[in-house]
């Protein structure tokens, strides 16, 4: 698998903080390879199996690690498949249910098609290499037998096989999902690409589902859920990256705010907060910005120290300065995880204030002129 981080300017700024719960246990091509701590509760619950049931621990634990070194090895596949294009990859990391190659973009739909399509062929690869040495050195080659054999070369060789197929399935978040996005992105944009590439793996989820169940297949339905919500999750970011195209943040900003003077009472920013929508109010000296009062703030230092309090003694002094050209992604990131506005400045100048309810009506308005745009096309 392979997947993008979320972030249209993820060359500007650091990377998103490496998945929880993840040991860096090497670095291959200068890409940190990660494993999840889950990972190794699987390795001790098989052997653990394994040895009630009298087998060969040593063995069974050497398939897992061969079987997770194909994993690897299928990741590797996209990242240096990504690097030939200049994409870069953040980390790879091994969950017992696969590998995750997180990249820094997922460059032009040609490009994408060749990296998701090189993990696969990785294992094909394997797979290939495997039956003809068994050719050679035994005259009886591999075949697509049962999982269960005894024969370690057989299972290894079914195993890519099996790693192969399941990741060129059509659906988010496999290869091959990917793969269908790149081939209809080409013709049809990324959006409706994606869309139609999403409800397709969404068809594939239903299905596996619905087999699950009459099948009383539990790790299929565990399948369909996981693809389920791959699908949904790549469509929303899509989407979101496509309504924020290029948008700034001078696009969302209010211009229209009342500020409170430096020597203002907390009885007089009490009335502003009733006489209009405004909730946050910048306080300054002159031209000069010394920090915001937000509404819970008022109210708190109302209770506490009385109206005739200035504005000035309650304020929140560090606020979050951007500029009216700074991408819009920047407040859509901020916003995930503060409530504070953002004020902007055009040099030492105090041009407008963005909140999360202005970004969401922005956000909104541009949704709706896309939907339109796109009706009066069709
Ligand atoms: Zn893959």
């Amino acid at each position: 698998m392979n997947q993008t981080v979320p972030n249209t300017t993820a060359a500007k700024r650091p990377d998103p903080p490496p998945t929880s719960g993840a040991f860096t246990v090497a670095r291959v091509f200068g890409i940190p390879i990660r494993i999840h701590f889950t990972f190794f509760l699987l390795l001790g619950f098989l052997s653990w199996l394994e040895s009630l049931q009298r087998g060969n621990v040593l063995l069974e634990l050497a398939f897992i690690v061969s079987l997770f070194a194909c994993v690897l090895l299928h990741e590797l596949g996209h990242a240096l498949t990504a690097r030939a294009y200049g994409i870069r990859t953040v980390d790879i990391t091994l969950y017992p249910i696969g590998g995750v190659a997180r990249l820094s973009s997922m460059g032009k739909p040609h490009e994408e098609f060749w990296i998701a399509l090189a993990g696969p062929l990785v294992n094909v690869a394997i797979a290939a290499v495997l039956w003809g040495g068994m050719l050679l050195l035994t005259g009886r080659p591999p075949t697509v037998g049962p999982l269960l054999s005894d024969d370690f070369v057989q299972r290894i060789f079914l195993a890519n096989v099996l790693l192969a197929a399941f990741n060129l399935l059509p659906a988010f978040p496999m290869d091959g999902g990917r793969i269908l996005r790149a081939l209809l992105a080409q013709r049809l944009g990324p959006v409706r690409g994606t869309r139609i590439a999403a409800t397709v793996g969404q068809g594939f989820a239903v299905l596996f589902g619905i087999i699950g169940l009459f099948t009383l297949n539990l790790l299929l339905i565990l399948i369909a859920f996981f693809l389920f919500i791959g699908a949904s999750g790549e469509a929303a970011i899509v989407q979101t990256q496509d309504v924020l195209n290029g948008a700034r943040i001078r696009d969302a900003m209010i211009t229209r705010f009342d500020t409170l003077r430096h020597g203002q009472v907390l009885g007089d920013a009490a009335e502003l907060l009733i006489a209009g929508t405004q909730q946050d109010f910048p306080v300054v000296l002159g031209d000069q910005v010394l920090g915001v009062l937000p509404r819970d703030r008022l109210f708190y230092a109302l209770a506490r120290d009385g109206r005739d309090t200035y504005v000035s003694e309650a304020m929140v002094r560090d606020f979050v300065r951007v500029a009216p050209d700074d991408d819009l992604t920047i407040a859509l990131e901020h916003f995930g995880s503060s409530r504070a506005p953002l004020l902007v400045f055009d040099g030492e100048r105090l041009v407008g204030m963005l909140t999360a309810e202005n970004l969401s009506e922005f956000l909104m308005i541009r949704q709706s002129l896309t939907r339109s745009s796109a009706a009066s096309k069709t």
